[in-house]
């Protein structure tokens, strides 16, 4: 088949890949001039298997209700006039419920373990280097009720093979000892040995090499502006390349890889995913003594710390409210704020790159994969803020199910009825 993947992202990339190795011929379009420019730049950098979970859970809402109130609080919600804002949140509210939760955890838990496993045989395969590490992940708590929240998730996960191990305060700091002078009330934490980091942008860009040797067709700085239906089915793309002028990309099938812009190609032909940004920040600054060499994720706060090769990353915020991707100096100034309470010696911010992104969040952060109820269209996308984590499990899981064969995982792939 011909196939068309619109957006080079980490997904978009990642399904490229598996949809060449599959036999077919694929071309890759995207608006920026190199692979993974937007969301899959700089993000956290945590291949997370140990937090496949849901942003959407009871506790969710009173949460979402405090930062009303709560103008330093690194979760946000910035209530807009926009219609797709109101029925995003209301079906997040619904996924919210004990039982979703457990279902959307264990679907996201399938997902995540089966792409660990794709990430590290691809690795091996094409001796990728994206400053990897197999540093495991340390969850932090400072709240009893937290702590017992996430164990209670981690008896969900051990079925799926995920270690997380629980840890006294004293066990946390002989893990990582950076966290010796930490001024936070550490209660415990759960360290997840398997886990990894590594730097989505590298992989991404590596992998889009290696995609170029296999043979796959690369339109950069071309913006895909509108599908091309007849009789009801994809067979293309309208797209305007950096100097304006307009073309057709032909295809027998399209996959849709824009990440929070997804939403805004295919809903002018119908269908509405439910895709809504959550904008997230991050620093990126040379790692110094004091930077740890474990993966951190201070769990109240939505914080994580990844050591990228000579480089440490830290990476948090979640806002609710609208597509830009402005720096703003006091999200920052409150990133580093929370980051020095743990590590007082971490380093120099002031040499730290800020960058901020926006994560496409579906409402139970359960990505969409599989046919759109457009014939010719697929989706891979939705995959908020486990998009690195998940990017070799989607991909593989999509060329499977574009082959006409069942997902190999027990996972709710799409069927072409609904999005
Ligand atoms: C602060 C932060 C921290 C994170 N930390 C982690 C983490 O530690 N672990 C983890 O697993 N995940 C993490 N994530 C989530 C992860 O980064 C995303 O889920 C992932 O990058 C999404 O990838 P994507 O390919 O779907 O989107 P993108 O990377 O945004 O790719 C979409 C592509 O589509 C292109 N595009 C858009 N519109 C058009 C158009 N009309 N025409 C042509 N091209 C277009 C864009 O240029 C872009 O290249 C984090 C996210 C953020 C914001």
């Amino acid at each position: 088949m011909h196939i068309l993947v619109l957006g080079a992202g980490v997904i978009g990339i990642t399904s490229a890949w598996y949809l060449r190795q599959a036999g077919h011929t694929v071309i890759v379009v995207d608006r920026q001039p190199q692979a993974a420019m937007e969301t899959s730049f700089a993000n956290g950098g945590q291949i997370s298997v140990s937090h496949a979970g849901p942003w959407a859970s009871p506790q969710a809402p009173a949460i979402g209700l405090r930062t009303l109130f709560e103008k330093n609080a690194p979760i946000r919600f910035s209530p807009t006039v926009n219609h797709r804002q109101w029925r995003w949140m209301s079906a997040f509210l619904r996924e919210c419920t004990p039982g979703r939760t457990r279902r959307n955890t264990r679907s996201l838990a399938a997902l995540a373990v089966s792409s660990h496993a794709e990430l590290q045989s691809l690795r091996r395969q094409l001796a990728l280097e994206y400053d990897q590490a197999a540093c495991g992940i340390l969850h932090l708590f400072t709240e009893r009720k937290e702590l017992d929240r996430a164990q209670a998730r981690a008896h969900w996960l051990a079925p799926f093979g995920i270690r997380l191990d629980a840890c006294t305060p004293e066990q946390c700091a002989a893990i990582e000892p950076a966290l010796a002078n930490s001024r936070r009330p550490l209660i415990g934490g759960l360290y997840a040995p398997n886990d990894e980091v590594g730097d989505a942008h590298r992989f991404t860009q590596a992998l889009a090499r290696a995609c170029v040797d296999a043979g796959v067709q690369f339109h950069y700085e071309t913006t895909a502006d509108a599908l091309d239906l007849h009789e009801g089915a994809v067979r293309g793309v309208a797209v305007r390349d950096a100097r304006g002028v307009r073309g057709l990309l032909r295809a027998d099938q399209v996959v849709c890889s824009l990440g929070t812009h997804s939403r805004m190609l295919v809903e002018q032909h119908g269908p509405r995913p439910a895709l809504y940004p959550i904008k997230g920040y991050s620093l990126t600054l040379p790692a110094g003594a004091g930077a740890p060499r474990v993966s951190l994720t201070d769990e109240e706060n939505r914080i994580v710390l990844s050591r990228l090769g000579d480089r440490l990353r830290v990476a948090g915020m979640a806002e609710l409210g609208g597509m830009t991707v402005t720096v703003e100096a006091d999200r920052v100034d409150l990133l580093k704020r929370l980051v020095r309470e743990w590590l007082p010696d971490i380093g120099d911010f002031d040499q730290a790159e800020a960058w901020s992104g926006l994560r496409p969040c579906t409402p139970g952060n359960v990505p969409l994969i599989g046919p759109s109820r457009l014939r010719g269209l697929w989706y891979n996308t939705g995959h908020g803020s486990l998009g690195w984590t998940l990017a070799c499990g989607s991909a593989r899981l999509l060329s499977e199910l574009m082959a006409g064969r069942d997902a190999a995982i027990d996972f709710p792939a799409l069927t072409g009825r609904r999005h």
